[in-house]
């Protein structure tokens, strides 16, 4: 076959070829990593093949001894790393090489701001895989033939790291793929065989198979003279070559539960905190799971990659095996290997199966412990895991019932305790600085801080001291729907129903009284002319500041949820608000004595309209509103 026909030249996809550049251009100052990368892909090829294999034994091709061999040569500047894994046939050649197939890469891209400090921060959350070779390399060349293919349908794949690359055929005999790179000037320190050593002792250790290397050659000092007979070169392995999950706790070192982190996940980051147990018994089974100190860019995709990385009995199953963890922990790293399930078990199985179902609760018990702990420990962690993943962890429960308190635990929230936007109080905070007489826990939901810090809902409890939560987020009306209560106590919408608070003296219920009372005339005059807007009209003392606000009725849809449905384009129940007005209020008290009929109706829309301004909402017709308030002013100055 003649290779030169079929050499074609392609150009790298427009993302590739950013991130090449990005790479090449910010990531120097860490260089060595490239070969964390590569041997990573290696070992992921050697699981693949591995996996296979169970099916179909011929794909070894009779050669079952799996490893990956590094070589370097000092005077042509070269280091090869050579697997003996699944390989590539040409489609993958082209497609692996020279796209990124990533999801999420758009959203990354968007983030770039050409900044090479910060961007190279973006880059390691994106994990970096492959093109990291041109950070050393001007040009790579990858030799690499498919398991179970013949061998004349071995590819090269090559380039110098710019917009294109070129693939040729080229037989090869052994399966697997060879990755040589042509370092640049300057990155001449990984053809050094100590160098190279060192970096892989850091980075591979708990790669699972033998990494080797060339045997340094005893140097034939004593017998001068002699003719020294060529050896056939020996190989040693470099690395500890057992899965790093399969040793004991005390044998693992922090920066080897680091690395293998940094294999696992993608990441380039170090995790915030892991926890790694064997379980036996009933179901016998071991996990590794690990925190990331950042968030996916396509964390609010649904479809995500998601889950562990699954291995029975040592052998590598699947990636991304969501069925181990519920969906508001999919932040979550890690890998869970079974003895109880069989080694042909499919996706499909996994959704059923008892022993996948139990060591899931467990895995979820094992990552909210892991939260709980952080939390307690001192330092910004866990504010630090909360800013990112807190938006998330509040999904949590809605979903899984069974551990709704153990969630609880670890939520947090801004508060006017602090009144400042860091969300930093938790619940048994604000149960510790309950006043004596209250029995709820209050909160307030508002589409933004500003908006909840100045709500006139909180007037009144600014007033006596009582303790409010300001929900922000978007997911903040769905989490109180489905917590309804924490330690005993039931959570209060401030928004929402009559205010009833059980810290009213006799006294302060006889104002209430009074008040309604005397301004039983206001009120039903109100109700008239807000006919088509309210629900009802009563008068309040929860106001202090404010001439008045809207409430939600206890088993409406709160604001912020019909919001969110009405943007989604869903229907949404028809409901009124209640109006709330503070009658010693001086505008309650004009109105009240205001003999004009319209006058009195325009006063009472703009107060309506106030209120709902208020809250962040929505003027149902905004003209309607800037001109009545325009005509009042005018009256001012008596035109
Ligand atoms: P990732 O490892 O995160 O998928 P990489 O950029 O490291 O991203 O690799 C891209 C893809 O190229 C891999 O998913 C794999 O399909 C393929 N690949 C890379 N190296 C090898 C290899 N040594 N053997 C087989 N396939 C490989
Ligand atoms: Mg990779």
């Amino acid at each position: 076959m003649t290779a030169d026909v079929k050499k074609e030249t392609m150009g790298f996809q427009t993302e590739a070829k950013q991130l090449l550049h990005l790479m090449i251009h910010s990531l120097y100052s860490n260089q060595e990593i490239f070969l964390r990368e590569l041997i990573s892909n290696a070992s992921d090829a050697i699981d693949k093949l591995r996996f296979a294999a169970l099916a179909d034994e011929s794909l070894l091709e009779g050669q079952g001894d799996y490893q990956v061999q590094v070589d370097v040569d000092k005077e042509a500047g070269t280091i090869t790393i050579a697997d003996n894994g699944i390989g590539m046939n040409r489609d993958e050649v082209v497609e692996h090489l020279g796209t990124i197939a990533k999801s999420g890469t758009a959203a990354f891209m968007e983030n770039l701001t050409g900044d090479q400090q910060k961007d190279s921060q973006l880059i390691g959350q994106f994990g970096v895989g492959f093109y990291s070779a041109f950070i050393v390399a001007d040009r790579v060349a990858v030799h690499t033939r498919k398991a179970g293919d013949a061998s004349d349908l071995g590819v090269v794949w090559e380039s110098h790291g710019e917009s294109e690359f070129s693939v040729e055929a080229k037989d090869k005999e052994a399966r697997g793929t060879s990755i040589t790179l042509f370092l640049k000037e300057g990155s001449e320190e990984f053809a050094e065989d100590y160098r190279v050593r060192s970096v892989i002792k850091k980075y591979s250790d708990h790669i699972s198979v033998p990494v080797i290397m060339l045997k340094p050659s005893v140097p034939a000092a004593e017998d001068e003279g002699e003719e020294v007979t060529e050896a056939a070169p020996e190989y040693e392995a470099v690395n500890e070559a057992t899965a790093l999950w399969t040793r004991s706790r005390t044998e693992v070192s922090d920066e080897e539960y680091k690395e293998f982190y940094k294999h696992v996940s993608h990441d380039f980051d170090e995790p915030l905190s892991w926890s790694h147990n064997r379980v036996e018994g009933k179901f016998e089974y071991t996990s590794l799971l690990y925190l990331p100190k950042r968030a996916p860019f396509d964390m609010w995709n649904r479809e995500m990659a998601r889950g562990l990385k699954l291995y029975v009995q040592r052998t590598f199953i699947m990636d991304d095996a969501e069925q181990f963890l519920p969906l508001y922990l999919r932040f979550v790293k890690g890998v869970v290997d079974s003895n109880d399930l069989p080694l042909n078990v499919s996706r499909e199985i996994l959704q059923q199966d008892a022993a996948v179902d139990s060591m899931r609760s467990a895995v979820t018990k094992r990552v909210l412990d892991m939260l709980g702990k952080l939390a307690k420990k001192d330092g910004d962690d866990y504010a630090e895991f909360w800013k990112e993943f807190g938006q998330v962890l509040k999904e949590g429960p809605a979903e899984d019932f069974a551990n709704k308190e153990k969630i609880a635990k670890l939520l947090r929230f801004a508060s006017t305790q602090t009144d400042t936007e860091a969300q930093d109080q938790s619940l048994e905070d604000y149960i510790s600085r309950m006043q004596e007489s209250q029995e709820k826990i209050f909160y307030v939901v508002a589409e933004n801080f500003n908006t909840a810090k100045n709500s006139p809902h909180l007037e009144v409890f600014r007033k006596k001291g009582i303790e409010v939560l300001l929900l922000t987020d978007r997911v903040d009306d769905w989490l109180m729907n489905h917590l309804q209560d924490f330690d005993g106590k039931q959570f209060q919408d401030v928004a929402r129903g009559a205010l009833d608070l059980a810290t009213d003296s006799d006294e302060e219920k006889a104002k209430q009284e009074k008040l309604e009372k005397d301004s039983e005339a206001l009120v039903e005059r109100l109700g008239k002319v807000l006919e088509a807007q309210v629900e009802e009209v009563r008068a309040t003392t929860r106001l202090t500041e404010s001439p008045a606000c809207l409430v939600v009725g206890d088993h409406d849809m709160g604001a912020q949820m019909r919001r969110i449905m009405e943007a989604a384009g869903q229907p949404v129940p028809e409901s009124k608000p209640i109006l709330e007005v503070n009658p010693i209020h001086p505008l309650l008290e004009m109105l009240d004595q205001e003999p004009d009929e319209d006058r009195f109706a325009d006063l009472a829309s703009v107060v309506f309209d106030q209120a709902n301004l208020a809250e962040g909402g929505q003027l149902e017709d905004p003209a309607a509103y800037v001109s009545r308030l325009n005509k009042l002013l005018l009256t001012l100055s008596g035109k």
